[in-house]
């Protein structure tokens, strides 16, 4: 009978999932999470559901995965709900027109989409809901047209900080524990639903219109602050008069935290992000935060106000964030920096249609390539085609028209056409339903831009003496190290006395040092750039052997990025170069060992486990490591792990 009632279950169930919105509206959830130790990474809770039945119907379900117990309250009377491990089932005759409260208690050990994460000494626990599925911590409803207004309350050890959704209205003390309350005032999908758990301290600025900006950072890291969040308070004043609707929630929060699966994450009222953008003011050249960013925060109009009703219009959050974000960086970088970033999402999407890749932007199962940079192009080529004055009007409307409710492409395309009295059909169907991609139309646009035009003509042929006439001109930057990096051989002195990127293009190219550009390739050591150091380092310590300890000694202080790219090579370097600091050789390998830990950030891991892999000295402590390593949750990281081993 076992057999019979699951699969009567999962039939159900499913039966029931594609409907259950039409017949339950669930309005709000109270949400108690309690983290006892955060050593074993339990969790328990109760959270109470209001929901209003909207059809007479004999059960409802929520989503709740793989938690060791659950139990349930009906407008506060026990109730046996079935569960499966995946669902959780409440049979009732529910009536028409009812209000219903359901509480639910749970304990369980969350496998994914809640994390524990050792950082030095200290815990963090962070989350990541899209993807990964919020009920996998709380019982929830993982449709995302379903949307709630969640208030959360978390219990902590009073040693830690809690940031989550929605305004933080109070902290209640217990014995060594604290009560943080949250309060959110409009619904969300439970995606979005986050909070991270941390030692931070905060920087708080405020937007021109009076939104609160937290900006959460590492005690330790006050130095990094600045760096990291450059330009926050531009980019939100600007996005907010740009999209012409007003920020939707209380207050928008930006968390940093170790070990994050993706670069950033836009929950609802609160940005988690990777701690790699944590960064120093000569990582700022090379990498940093503002991108991100800027993405995650236009995410909070186009995502989390308006959400997607399903994958097939995943480029209404994807599409439109890449592309605000690019404006938000045009008003901070630019007119160069914009043209440049559109060239270089053509260049992606002709990479793609190279290996077979393009497919139409409205196929679910499209490439972040294709959600977001074909998405991106798409609203410029749109915007060009019916001005800026009926763009922005059409996505005042269709912002204010869906709010805090779901949206499919139509419902956008119908606004231009209304705001543009133009047909929009030709659109659709080449850029929304084709899988070509119209680069012509794109390149022939940009070329609008002279820098651009320029960059596009610009070509020595093969010529020594025009590529002299060219450098010694007044051409861009990007012109320069295009001529560079096609013209290795070319490269003389006088093509060091440029900025730091051509410079790094210079040191890119010339992997092969010409000895009468040597004192000039040894200045780049002191370029104020991670990629430039990390790159001359290896490129002058492999062609000129007789300076190599000259080479180890300038270089010895530097850590470069947070994943450590110049220090890790130094360690290497170090250990392999005969007669360097022969005393110290242990402490360097010890040292290199070490950052394979898993209390160091997986990019320095990363870093470590290559370099010792390549010079043959991966001993038992790092291949134990390692072994650890390839059960990660960051699939890449993983991944190298496992590829690592297979050698
Ligand atoms: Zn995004």
């Amino acid at each position: 009978m076992k057999l019979i009632t699951n699969l009567f279950i999962i039939f159900y169930c499913c039966l029931i999932q594609a409907q259950q919105t039409d017949f339950v509206d669930f309005k709000t959830a109270k949400a108690s999470v309690e983290f006892g130790s955060l050593d074993d990474n339990r969790i328990g809770g109760k959270v109470s559901y209001q929901y209003e039945i909207l059809k007479d119907v004999d059960s409802i379900f929520l989503d709740a995965k793989d938690f060791s117990m659950v139990e349930c309250l009906l407008n506060n009377e026990f109730i046996a709900a079935k569960y499966d491990g995946n669902h959780l089932v409440i049979k009732h005759n529910f009536k028409k027109n009812e209000i219903y409260t359901l509480d639910i208690i749970w304990k369980t050990n969350p496998k994914k989409a809640l994390y524990f994460v050792n950082k030095g000494d200290e815990k963090q626990v962070w989350t990541q809901g899209q993807g990964k599925y919020t009920s996998n911590w709380l019982p929830s409803i993982d449709d995302m047209n379903e949307k709630i207004e969640f208030d959360l309350s978390i219990v902590v050890k009073n040693t830690y900080q809690v940031v989550a959704n929605g305004k933080l209205i109070d902290i209640e003390n217990y014995e060594g524990f604290n009560r943080w309350n949250f309060d959110m005032q409009q619904p969300m999908s439970s995606y979005l639903v986050a909070l991270a758990i941390g030692k931070y301290d905060k920087k708080v600025e405020t937007s021109k219109s009076g939104i609160p900006l937290e900006m959460y950072y590492y005690p330790e890291d006050s130095l990094k602050f600045e760096p990291t969040y450059r330009y926050t308070k531009q980019m939100f004043d600007f996005l907010e008069e740009e999209i012409g609707v007003p920020y939707p929630w209380q207050n928008y929060k930006q968390v940093p935290v170790k070990d994050f699966l993706y670069a950033g994450m836009e929950n609802t009222s609160i940005t988690i992000f990777s701690d790699t953008y944590l960064i120093d003011s000569i990582s700022f050249i090379d990498k940093n935060y503002v991108n991100v960013n800027a993405h995650e925060l236009a995410h909070q109009w186009f995502g989390n106000l308006v959400t997607e009703t399903s994958g097939t219009h995943h480029w209404l959050q994807e599409g439109f964030a890449t592309y605000y974000a690019l404006l938000a960086e045009k008003d901070i970088f630019g007119d160069h920096f914009y043209y440049w970033q559109l060239y270089h999402y053509v260049q992606e999407l002709l990479e793609q249609e190279k290996a077979g890749g393009n497919t139409a932007l409205l196929d679910p199962k499209s490439s972040g390539t294709t959600f977001y940079k074909k998405g991106a192009l798409a609203l410029y080529i749109l915007r060009e085609k019916v001005g800026d004055k009926a763009f922005k009007s059409a996505i005042k409307n269709y912002l204010k028209k869906h709010e805090f409710k779901n949206v499919e492409t139509n419902d956008f395309i119908s606004e231009v056409e209304k705001a543009s009295g133009k047909d929009l059909s030709e659109f659709v169907k080449l850029w929304l339903e084709s899988d070509a991609f119209e680069s012509d139309l794109v390149i022939e646009s940009i070329k609008q831009s002279k820098f651009m035009n320029d960059y596009l003509k610009v070509d020595c042929q093969g010529d020594k003496s025009k590529y002299a006439d060219y450098l010694n001109s007044k051409i861009s930057d990007e012109a320069k190290i295009k001529l560079i990096s096609e013209n290795p051989n070319f490269i003389r002195k006088e093509d060091f006395n440029n900025s730091l990127k051509v410079r790094q293009a210079i040191a890119k190219s010339l992997s092969k040092i010409p000895s009468e550009l040597n004192s000039d390739y040894e200045t780049l050591l002191d370029d104020k750039s991670y990629i430039t150091i990390e790159i001359a380092l290896y490129n002058l310590w492999n062609n000129f052997p007789e300076s190599r300890h000259e080479y180890l000694a300038k270089t010895k202080h530097l850590q470069g990025f947070n994943d450590k790219n110049i220090r890790t090579l130094w360690l290497t370097l170090a250990l392999i170069t005969e007669d360097f600091e022969q005393e110290n050789k242990s402490e360097y390998f010890e040292e290199l060992t070490n950052y394979t830990n898993p209390s160091n950030h997986f990019e320095i891991r990363q870093n470590a486990f290559q370099y010792l892999k390549l010079i043959n000295a991966c001993n038992e402590k790092c291949q134990e490591n390692l072994e650890q390593a390839a059960k990660h949750p960051v699939w890449q990281f993983s991944k190298m792990a496992k590829d690592l081993l297979k050698k």
